[in-house]
């Protein structure tokens, strides 16, 4: 196959020949028909053809092609650019991940890999970047994970031992991941000072600085305010843990309150209408059945009319809101109307308990009543809303409001941390009664259970299925319930205690504005952000957990006051500085009791206690961008932004941009500077799995990252790709939406890496690995021919369009033209058509040097273009290419910055001119693949072209004409001439193949009538002969242009090496 790969690839079936040629190459010519040459001149011409020699092996094996340029192209890279980048700062402000597990592929891979080519790309241009890996360590998952470990449930295993065990792992997991990213080739200094923790006693420090930034700013609160309350996670939640399903199935029921008609209060007109009636029913839907025993009220709206109705079948006299009677028949049947009142007559009414029936000797602890209320509407239910404080956030503020709530013990709580009925609930049930309820989880059999018993005390109108839309715990996916939390739930030692808040209505104006400066990738992200952060007006950031920062709250036993003020804070802080974070727990009070509430006589150890809150761990990441105010220094104003820019999953909009943002609005408010956290947010999707399910441990079709980098237990099913197979992948595919991976996609990824690994193989062969070049000058842009020139002005588009690619962060773009460029550009054209020349030319021919002169320009080009993506690789390259001993030392590939091409290589004549020829191109090369399916010749160089053109067709005569001698390289023929007749000879010609082509032709439409649409090109008809070759084949060249046999041809007998 020697020759194949020396001619004649313009075959498709022999291309595939081509690619391996190398390696197989044998040097003698000796499979080529027809030649009298001796064995010995055969390799005495063979051993005279200048064929590439490159260090760079066709194949690579990651771990011996990769691994050692690691070092180089991460870590001293990246401290090397920080010393010696003269260019702008640039910040990527790292999302930290959660310390658990192996990395996956969306969460991890795909977003390191996403930042880690916006930073290559910068550290190319010159910039200065600053890149801290980081590493979120508190919260549920690590402390149920530890408790898993210990063996026990929370509340058997002292905190301190939890907390230590805690830290441990993280630890651990932390040392893991960061072996894992760095098998990525993300670009990062990853030893400890230059990555963060959020367990790191400096960064605790900074959050707790800005927590009491926000008590200054009197944005921290604590009330006892219902909260969103996950018991599969047996913690409060916030906002953001939320996510809300739209098919949630609740047996909704319609129960009926019966009115206390003998009870003062009632107003008039009501009285007057119900005078002869003996009892009377307020009508209420409830979603939650559960919550019913915790009822404290009926709220009605004031301004609304009630009907006061028969129901038909029943006798039962019902009160509803006025706009719900028509849709209620649905529920009650037919029904009479007996008068209609305002809700104003029915405040004040006064019903009795819903389960007095069950609970006769239970006397209940409060008067039951009818409230007004703005937030009763008649769009759906009865107009009547059931009140139960302590599991709404709007029936709590009704309370509140009302100053019906004197202490938070004045709520009604029947459930318990584990989301079932407590024995509180004896309360208002009566102990037989309340035995049908007691450990029931409320959201299952509890339900059923409440919904029997209002059964049987009469009191349950209907049980309606609903699909609604519903809240469930973001990372269990569990659904949650609002309740009313008290730490005693959790740590039974303690006194009941409140949640505290961060106040986001007082701050939202000015987060919102600083959305307005930040750009957003893609475009549509900010309207998600934007829509979270104008949705929520308050911030739970009170957890009830044992792993994470202290909320450094004290508390006067005696009136359980807390002390939550800038004073007290600046001491706290300070004892925690010195003695660190974990002093708050194990500590005594007294150390953190500050100076000015020491009272005469008075033992602050007895006095007061340390909360046992922490705080949210949003807030804990979300703290991040205060480590970059040391990095920005005086800057940060001027700049309006901390980080340039910011890259994580769409997950993070309710999650960390949104804490990022909140956390430095309302510190950077206090301080009267207007800085934003981030001044770019990069949104990218999830890895589903090639059908578009999402991966996952039940379905198996998880695909690990460092499976695709180092193979799997089955290496021909898995094979080992190395990082940039898979970095590739990252930058192919659009990845700011959700993305598929699967086996199929990265072996197409695989092979255009390959593909870019040969075409660089060439050309480093045909410059000796930048050896061929060091003596011989560069040929100008004048003196090169089309094709070269051609070449070079792709180029220039190349280069530009990456460059105009990576920092609109659309990589594909820049994947796409590189390989574009690689395959049709190079591998099919300019490759194939200057071989003859590169391996037979004189070394120092003009033309050999031209094409020299072009390809080094391409391969800088084309490695400057592809590093940020495929890092390895093109250090590889440049590696090669400087000839080093030892790949990891000597300089990386981005120590050189990109240049941008100069503008003079742009060439549109030349674009112009070759597009005509390769259309012409393409018809000689379908008739030599016929000449050759019909074995009239084996390579291309066996065939002549002739081109029949009109003596008038001035414009195509003159471009063949400038074409000259450069249309049989074009075409891999051994001659092309150009005649106006049919050749004379043709007759005594073994075969002919023919075709035609219009050539600078215009569209003409001739006919429109009826859409009968006639388009015809019109242009000069040029006729494309392919003939045997007249003259005779040179030995050493193989091409078919000397007169006499066993004679080499004028270039092969000038070269004279021979
Ligand atoms: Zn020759």
């Amino acid at each position: 196959m020697s020759d194949i790969w020396r001619h004649g690839c313009q075959f498709s079936s022999v291309l595939k020949a081509c690619r391996k040629g190398w390696r197989t190459f044998s040097s003698a010519p000796a499979s080529a028909s027809g030649s009298q040459s001796s064995t010995l001149d055969k390799k005495a011409y063979s051993k005279s053809l200048l064929l590439p020699k490159t260090k760079l092996s066709l194949w690579s094996d990651p771990s011996k092609s990769e691994e050692p340029f690691r070092n180089k192209s991460c870590t001293e890279l990246y401290r090397w650019q920080w010393e010696n980048a003269e260019g702008p700062l640039f910040i990527l402000h790292d999302g930290p991940p959660y310390a658990n597990g192996h990395l996956h592929m969306a969460g991890h891979a795909l977003n390191k890999i996403v930042k880690d080519v916006i930073i290559r790309y910068n550290v190319l241009i010159g910039n200065k970047v600053h890149y801290t890996p980081g590493w979120d360590c508190h919260g549920l998952p690590i402390e149920n994970k530890v408790l898993g470990q210990l063996g026990k449930d929370q509340r058997q295993v002292d905190s301190k031992t939890i907390r230590d065990a805690a830290k441990a792992f993280a630890e651990q997991e932390v040392q893991r991941q960061r072996g894992e990213f760095s098998q990525l080739g993300i670009m990062a200094d990853w030893s400890r000072d230059t990555t963060y923790r959020t367990m790191d006693h400096t960064y605790e420090m900074r959050q707790l600085q800005i927590f009491k930034s926000m008590v200054e700013a009197g944005l921290i609160y604590r009330h006892y305010r219902p909260v969103h309350y996950s018991p599969s996670s047996r913690s409060a939640l916030a906002e953001a843990e939320l996510s809300y399903k739209d098919d949630h199935v609740s047996h909704s029921v319609y129960v009926a309150f019966s009115l206390n008609l003998k009870a003062e209060g009632m107003r008039p007109m009501l009285r007057k209408l119900l005078h002869d009636k003996f009892e009377a029913h307020l009508l209420v839907w409830t979603t939650t059945p559960w919550t019913l025993t915790a009822n404290m009220g009926v709220a009605v709206h004031p301004e609304l009319k009630y009907s006061i109705i028969n129901q038909k079948k029943t006798g039962r006299i019902l009160i509803v809101g006025s706009e719900r009677v028509y849709d209620l028949t649905d529920i009650l049947g037919e029904v009479e109307e007996i008068g209609q009142v305002d809700g104003s007559e029915l405040v004040d009414c006064v019903y009795h308990p819903l389960f007095s029936q069950v609970a006769k000797d239970i006397s209940y602890p409060y008067t039951l009543k009818v409230l007004p209320s703005a937030h009763v509407t008649a769009d759906s239910g009865t107009g009547l809303v059931h009140c139960a404080p302590a599991h709404g956030a709007e029936d709590y503020l009704l309370f509140r409001n009302l100053g019906l709530l004197t202490t938070d013990k004045s709520m009604l709580c029947h459930v318990d941390a584990d989301g079932r009925f407590s024995g509180k609930v004896t309360e208002v049930l009566g102990e037989s009664a309340a035995k049908a309820l007691v450990g029931k989880e409320v959201l299952k059999d509890g339900g059923k259970a409440i919904s029997e018993m209002l059964g049987d005390t009469g009191v349950l109108v209907k049980v309606q299925k609903i699909r609604h839309r519903y809240p469930y715990d973001w990372k269990t996916d569990r659904p949650i319930i609002m309740l009313r939390v008290l730490s005693h739930f959790f740590r039974r030692d303690l006194l009941a205690t409140s949640q505290w808040f961060a106040d986001l209505d007082s701050i939202k104006e000015d987060a919102l504005k600083a959305l307005d400066e930040v750009s957003f990738f893609p475009v549509i992200s900010r309207r998600r952000l934007q829509s979270f952060v104008q949705t929520r007006s308050e911030w739970c950031i009170s957890r009830q957990r044992v792993w994470g920062v202290p909320i450094p709250a004290l508390y006067h036993i005696d009136t359980d006051t807390a002390v939550m003020d800038g004073a007290s804070l600046t001491h706290i802080l300070s004892v925690l500085d010195e003695k660190g974070t974990a002093h708050w727990w194990d500590g005594p009070v007294e150390d953190f009791v500050p100076p000015h509430l020491h009272k005469e006589g008075e033992d602050p150890a007895i006095t007061y206690r340390k909360g046992t809150d922490t705080m949210d761990v949003w807030f804990d990441s979300g703290s991040s961008w205060s480590m970059l105010r040391d990095v920005v220094g005086d800057e940060a104003e001027k700049r309006g932004y901390y980080a340039d820019v910011c890259v994580e999953g769409s997950d993070q909009h309710r999650g960390w941009f949104q804490s990022q943002l909140l956390t430095a609005v309302a510190a950077t408010k206090v301080e009267g500077k207007a800085v934003r956290p981030y001044n770019h947010l990069i949104t990218h999707g999830m890895v589903l799995d090639p059908v578009g399910k999402k991966m996952s441990k039940s379905v198996g079709n998880i695909i690990s990252p460092m499976t695709v980098i180092t193979g799997g237990k089955d290496k021909k099913k898995e094979p080992a790709y190395g990082a940039d197979v898979l970095r590739l992948w990252a930058a192919t595919v659009e990845y700011w939406n959700d993305v598929s991976l699967g086996s199929n996609v990265l072996a197409q990824c695989a092979e255009s890496l390959r593909k870019i690994r040969n075409s660089a193989r060439f050309i480093l062969g045909n410059l000796e690995d930048g050896r061929a070049l060091v003596e011989l000058p560069r040929v100008k842009q004048e003196e090169m021919n089309l094709a070269d020139r051609y070449v070079m002005h792709e180029l220039c588009k190349v280069d530009k369009l990456a460059r105009e690619a990576y920092p609109t962060y659309n990589f594909a773009k820049v994947v796409n033209v590189l390989s574009n460029f690689t395959n049709v550009t190079l591998s099919s054209l300019y490759f194939d058509i200057t071989k003859d020349c590169l391996y037979a030319d004189a070394r120092d021919s003009a033309e050999r040097r031209a094409i020299l002169t072009v390809l080094e320009q391409v391969l800088r080009t084309m490695v400057s273009v592809m590093a940020p993506v495929v890092p390895h690789l093109a250090e590889e390259i440049h590696y090669t290419l400087s000839r080093g001993d030892d790949p990891s030392s000597g300089s990386s590939v981005f120590t050189k910055k990109w240049e941008p091409m100069p503008s003079e290589w742009e060439d549109p004549s030349a674009e112009k001119d070759m597009n005509h020829l390769l259309r012409v191109r393409t018809v000689v090369l379908n008739l030599l693949e016929k000449a050759r399916s019909n074995k009239s010749i084996g390579s291309s160089l066996e065939a002549d072209v002739e081109l029949v053109l009109p003596e008038d067709a001035a414009e195509p005569l003159d471009l063949l004409r400038r074409g000259g001698d450069f249309l049989k390289t074009l075409f891999i023929v051994s001659d092309v001439s150009i005649i106006h007749e049919e050749p004379e000879d043709r007759a005594s010609l073994s075969w002919t193949h023919e075709d035609s082509i219009e050539l600078f032709g215009k569209l003409f439409c001739v006919h429109l009538k009826y859409l009968d649409i006639d388009l015809v090109i019109l242009g000069h008809n040029l006729r494309v002969l392919v003939r045997p070759a007249k003259l005779e084949k040179c030995p050493r060249c193989w091409t078919f242009t000397r007169r006499e046999k066993d004679k080499l041809c004028g270039r092969c007998s000038e070269v004279g090496e021979v």
